[in-house]
């Protein structure tokens, strides 16, 4: 479902992690006013189109169980007529059996974050992050919710790879990969930051290990990247022009391209509480940079053979380094690039040099499970 709308009850945050920009302490709780609104101009903005809301933050529990109660209502209700689907991201530590059974009752996924072992995430995010949130993790998962957890990788935790595959490996835990990133909000936004040549050489580590032990761990980026070039489009965010399919509102219901510009008044689009269209939004000076940045990587990426599942990635990584400004694509272009091409040599290597994998998959057998799989297992892999 490409059309995408964040929704930031707050930008607050119980935890203090090293390396995260985006919470502020005096940051405003949604209303359920503004769900209201959020509601009478999606009745008249793309309308009868598919749309997935996805709860972030800050830490977005922080608006409590009745919040959640009244949103998810009359969201469901009001919007009957078209598709919809909901996500949350949230680090667990305020999840009562109380939001939870609300949660659950609307069949909403959970991302959460765990950088690894417990001494390894705590030195990265907070002292006691690693106990709070396996509290969480266990009464979300009583009450039937599904949780998968993202790993950052800092310039830090990279040196730990191995130990950090083994612990989602061990604990049976799907890994979903995030790289530590430059900041529009911090004077050092480069702290932290995974270097985007190691993070090229982390993914190919990582399709590695998945091709090892595949089933028995899901490496959500390896399977999303694979698929990308089996479609021949991007399938998730970064791979594709997320300008004007993604939105993020924030506490007061003011509209930004995305959840990590919320807070910071340059890039408002506009406001659901004016019902804005289309136009009047991609005409603001944030959307227009948006679209300056498309239009930059229509001339930069031209003669590059992954631009149609990569679209220049990120639009925020690429502005980060330099305080807005598009002055380049994704700086992790260096890592796409290195993982695109080990994937489209590993395949062609799976369908010319006569793979296992290749071979039983097209005649209808599960493939071997005794060797090292081909990269065709994970291509044709349903996700
Ligand atoms: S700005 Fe980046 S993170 Fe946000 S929707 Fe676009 S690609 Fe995704
Ligand atoms: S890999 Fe790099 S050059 Fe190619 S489309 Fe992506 S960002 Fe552009």
């Amino acid at each position: 479902m490409p059309f995408h709308v964040m929704l930031i009850p707050t930008l607050g945050c119980p935890s203090k992690c090293s390396y995260c920009w985006s919470s502020d302490p005096d940051s405003p709780k949604m209303s359920v006013d503004t769900i209201k609104e959020v509601v009478e101009w999606l009745k008249e903005f793309r309308p009868g189109e598919a749309v997935t809301f996805t709860f972030h933050g800050g830490e977005p529990l922080l608006a409590g169980a009745d919040f959640y109660n009244k949103s998810l209502a009359l969201l469901s209700k009001s919007l009957k007529d078209r598709k919809i689907a909901f996500a949350m991201q949230t680090n667990l530590w305020l999840m009562t059996p109380e939001i939870a059974k609300v949660l659950a009752k609307y069949n909403i996924p959970i991302g959460s974050s765990l950088d690894g072992p417990k001494a390894l995430n705590d030195m990265q995010r907070s002292e006691g992050y690693y106990d709070r949130t396996m509290k969480g993790y266990r009464i979300a998962k009583e009450n039937g919710l599904d949780v998968k957890f993202i790993c950052t990788f800092t310039s830090y935790s990279v040196k730990q790879k191995e130990k950090i595959f083994n612990y989602f490996l061990k604990n049976d835990l799907t890994l979903k990969l995030h790289p530590a990133l430059p900041s529009l909000r911090s004077n050092k936004p480069g702290e932290w930051a995974l270097d985007p040549e190691e993070y090229g050489e982390l993914l190919v580590y990582l399709l590695d290990k998945y091709l090892e032990n595949m089933g028995k761990i899901e490496v959500m980026n390896i399977d999303h990247l694979c698929k990308c070039i089996f479609t021949g489009h991007g399938t998730v965010c970064t791979y594709v022009d997320c300008m004007g399919d993604t939105f993020a509102i924030g506490p007061d219901g003011s509209i930004y391209p995305c959840y990590r510009y919320v807070g910071m008044p340059t890039y408002v689009m506009g406001n659901v509480h004016d019902h804005p269209t289309m136009e009047d939004l991609m005409g603001s000076k944030a959307g227009k940079l948006m679209l300056r940045y498309k239009k930059y990587v229509d001339k930069h990426c031209k003669d590059c053979t992954h631009i149609n599942y990569c679209r220049g990635g990120c639009p925020y990584n690429a502005m980060a380094p330099y305080d807005g400004k598009i002055k380049g694509v994704d700086p992790h272009c260096i890592a796409y690039k290195r993982i695109f091409d080990e994937i489209i040599d590993r395949m062609n290597s799976d369908m010319f040099g006569g793979s296992s994998s290749l071979e039983s998959a097209s005649f209808g057998f599960p493939p071997q499970q005794s060797s090292k799989q081909g990269i065709m297992a994970i291509m044709l892999k349903e996700i």
